[in-house]
């Protein structure tokens, strides 16, 4: 594990995005970035209807031994 960080876009906690231009913490689609771990996103990727699409695009690029 290196020391890049993850996040995942979410509806914004504080106004829950309801109000996108007046809230300074979230974006004008009222959503926010969150840091999340890769078990968090592994979860998210899990139930993902593009799940096979994603998996996919995990297989490890070097498959020589
Ligand atoms: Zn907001």
């Amino acid at each position: 594990m290196d020391n890049k960080k993850l996040f995942i876009k979410v509806k914004c906690s504080i106004c829950r995005g309801r109000k996108p231009f007046s809230c300074v913490y979230c974006d004008m689609l009222g959503e926010t970035y969150v840091q999340a771990s890769a078990k968090a996103i592994a979860r998210i990727i899990n139930v993902d209807p593009h799940r096979g699409e994603i998996i996919a695009l995990l297989e490890p690029e070097d498959t020589e031994e």
